[in-house]
């Protein structure tokens, strides 16, 4: 067994892929700076207010979402997973982050229609 294949290897490859992929994503156009709120309820929620401060949110729990399947080739090595989680983590925020701009854009419509 190699120092990659060791579960905590793989799980600072994890962590440093996760870290890229935040990092690449492109600077947010519309999406607000988000907020933490307050409450045991709330443990976990990142909140993106309306910019305009209406009151309208949307929120986020990052942390409770599945991860989707890791997609490695026959034979894969360590790299390979490496390469998967870069791969899923980029995906998973792409789709954040459109999902955020979604609902951001369709309150706009609805409740701000002259913005
Ligand atoms: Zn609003």
């Amino acid at each position: 067994m190699t120092r990659r294949d060791d579960p905590d290897a793989l799980l600072h490859a994890h962590l440093r892929a996760q870290r890229q992929a935040t990092s690449a994503l492109p600077p947010p156009s519309i999406i607000p700076a988000p907020v933490f709120p307050a409450g045991r309820q709330f443990r976990g929620t990142v909140r993106f207010p309306c910019p305009i401060g209406c009151g309208w949110f949307h929120d986020e729990h990052p942390g409770s979402e599945t991860p989707g399947p890791l997609l490695l080739p026959v034979g894969f090595t360590s790299e390979d997973i490496e390469d998967a989680l870069t791969a899923r983590a980029a995906a998973e925020g792409e789709t954040r982050r459109r999902r955020i701009e979604g609902a951001i854009t369709a309150h706009y419509r609805s409740a701000h229609p002259s913005h």
